[in-house]
């Protein structure tokens, strides 16, 4: 899960465990959560949905969610959250499914904050990269998850201030230290942020990666960073 926060709104990308939980721990307050978007139909990424809607109902959100995602995975989550028969919860807000393509660099969203664009990553199932474009501050972020690196990430990556990038292992689908270093120098990005880490992980694998990028972060979960 990733949560970007401004002055006026939160938005959340992916649902994976308890995502409020860890917006409650990360001092996110939940009713300021503006839109949530969905990378891909994975269970580490979507299964959390239906909890995170019941929890958002419990604190009190009336005002419907938009649920932004690419066809398979919103496809899935409506069945998965549609199973609990949500409708019985009295009151509980509505949620707005908006459907996004998977065509390189597709708007997602745009209002007077951000302008969100999407391109396809490399993994099992389809999946998305997003670039969040802050209209205040300028500042753009890349986030990809679940991807082998390629050529349409870089390019969304081209212009970021920031790639935050998983570091599953080189496996197909995913990507090592390495890979996603490789990926963050071709961007020319300023920061790389390794998240969806491998549970092997070794200190010589991030050593490798900043010898290729040297600002390189690890980002265990939890991680805030202020802009
Ligand atoms: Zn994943």
């Amino acid at each position: 899960m990733l949560a970007l926060v401004d002055a006026k709104s939160t938005i959340l990308i992916d649902c994976g465990g308890d995502a409020m939980h860890r917006c409650l721990s990360c001092g996110i307050d939940p009713m300021s959560i503006q839109s949530v978007l969905l990378s891909h139909k994975d269970p580490d990424h979507v299964s959390g949905f239906p909890l995170f809607m019941v929890k958002l109902w419990l604190h009190g959100r009336k005002e419907p969610l938009p649920v932004y995602g690419i066809p398979s995975a919103l496809d899935l989550v409506k069945k998965v959250y549609g199973a609990f028969d949500p409708g019985h919860w009295k009151g509980i807000h509505d949620v707005r499914w908006i459907e996004t393509s998977l065509k390189p660099e597709a708007v997602v969203l745009e209002n007077d904050q951000w302008l969100i664009q999407s391109s396809p990553g490399k993994h099992g199932v389809p999946v998305v990269g997003y670039r969040f474009s802050n209209k205040a501050t300028g500042i753009r972020v890349c986030y990809s998850c679940d991807t082998e690196p390629c050529d349409s990430i870089v390019s969304l990556a081209q212009g970021c201030d920031i790639l935050i990038h998983e570091a599953n292992g080189n496996i197909p689908g995913h990507s090592s230290t390495v890979q996603a270093a490789d990926v963050a120098s071709r961007a020319g990005v300023n920061s790389l942020y390794l998240i969806h880490l491998s549970k092997d992980l070794t200190k010589d694998q991030v050593a490798a990666a900043k010898d290729i990028f040297p600002d390189t972060t690890v980002a265990k979960d939890g991680f805030i960073l202020e802009l």
